[in-house]
């Protein structure tokens, strides 16, 4: 296992922003007091992901059908709170185990009086089987209108009925069997408006619709079984449950402090005893250790602690620049050292920049009010 390099000290620190000072061609001794003031900022991303272990309570159930045997395959317990079950590995989500009460598994009738083994009397024909049915129905060719005969309508009066505009281009062959006109007729009726049901072809009943004729349909508590099953289950689950503590980088440090320029040190934590890393600093620490504590019905953890030390150096004599040393990526044990514009300096530049805009808005309105 590679050794994690230790903490940069503040001394490191700084010899490191005096080397990039000096490769610039300002020779400056920092660790002199009163020449620099360091502060630490070191970046934090720390991930726990925890397991727990509930044991739900037990419950009875009563499931239609004989479930005996399919029931009987499910992991069997006496004691409940002592019965012993493997933790899934890992972090995924993982299914609940179910499982049963030795000796609670039974089968029993289903005592509903309507139920005759799983099946009861239709409610829809009373148990008959079939339904009243329209022996005749309203045609389908003609839509049961006047359009029946072009002569009478389907009223029996011949002639009272004058021909559609559609009769001169279509042609009817069928006699009226209401008034005898000729060639008038709606071929499927023949002037009678209704033609013979197709449901129950003019018997007047039908099979029932709910049953389709057979008397009965299935009782639907049991299923149409006739039977249920009993028994006591507890259902044992593992959730994951994970929490994250971050420190980031201000925007202006995001590129060069990234995972893959800088030198994060990751320390992985897997037991409640694993301790973290001695040199730690302080403030990390703190956010860190309240959540590596025990928790109710934790079964197992994996916590992943990344670090990159990080110092702000500024020197008295040099008020314009903010340093930032922190390790690099490729080489851990090397400081790299970054400077960044001071604040009164951006505030400055930014400041002549919106006087600028100021002033072009100013000339803008005056040169506009000058026009009109
Ligand atoms: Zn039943
Ligand atoms: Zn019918
Ligand atoms: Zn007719
Ligand atoms: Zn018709
Ligand atoms: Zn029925």
């Amino acid at each position: 296992m590679a050794t994690t390099p230790s903490e940069p000290s503040d001394e490191e620190m700084l010899q490191a922003v005096e080397r990039y000072l000096s490769g610039r061609g300002r020779g400056v001794r920092l660790i002199v007091p009163g020449t620099a003031t360091l502060t630490g900022r070191s970046l934090l991303d720390f991930r726990i992901d925890r397991r727990f272990e509930i044991r739900g309570k037990e419950v009875p159930r009563r499931v239609p059908g004989k479930k005996l045997k399919e029931i009987s395959k499910r992991p069997v317990y006496t004691d409940l709170a002592a019965h012993p079950i493997a933790v899934p590995a890992g972090f995924a989500p993982s299914p609940s185990v179910k499982l049963v009460l030795a000796g609670s598994i039974a089968e029993e009738p289903c005592k509903h009086p309507d139920c005759h083994e799983g099946m009861r009397d239709c409610g829809e024909c009373r148990g008959s089987g079939t339904r009243k049915c329209p022996k005749r129905v309203k045609c389908d060719g003609c839509g049961g209108g006047v359009g029946a005969c072009w002569s009478c309508g389907g009223t029996r009066n011949r002639d009272s009925q004058k021909p559609p505009a559609k009769a001169r281009t279509q042609v009817r062959t069928d006699w009226c069997r209401r008034c005898g006109a000729h060639d008038a007729a709606c071929p499927k009726c023949q002037g009678q408006q209704t033609m013979p049901c197709g449901v129950c072809k003019e018997k007047g009943v039908r099979p029932c619709d709910v049953c389709k004729g057979a008397k009965r349909v299935e009782h639907k508590p049991c299923r149409g079984t006739g039977y249920f099953t009993t028994y006591t289950e507890a259902e044992i689950t593992h959730p994951v449950e994970s929490d994250r503590k971050r420190v980031s980088a201000p925007p202006h440090l995001w590129w060069p402090t990234s995972s893959w320029r800088a030198g994060w040190r990751v320390a992985r934590l897997t037991n409640v005893t694993d301790k973290l890393p001695a040199d730690l600093p302080e403030n990390l620490r703190a956010q860190v250790e309240p959540q590596l504590a025990l928790a109710k019905r934790e079964a197992t953890r994996g916590a992943t602690l990344r670090h990159l030390p990080l110092a702000r150096v500024t020197v008295d004599a040099d008020p314009e620049w903010v340093y930032f040393a922190f390790p690099a990526r490729a080489e851990p044990d090397t400081l790299k050292v970054v400077r960044r514009p001071a604040k009164h300096v951006v505030l400055r530049i930014s400041g002549i920049a919106s006087a600028a805009v100021v002033i072009a808005v100013l000339v803008t309105v005056l040169v506009v009010r000058a026009i009109g």
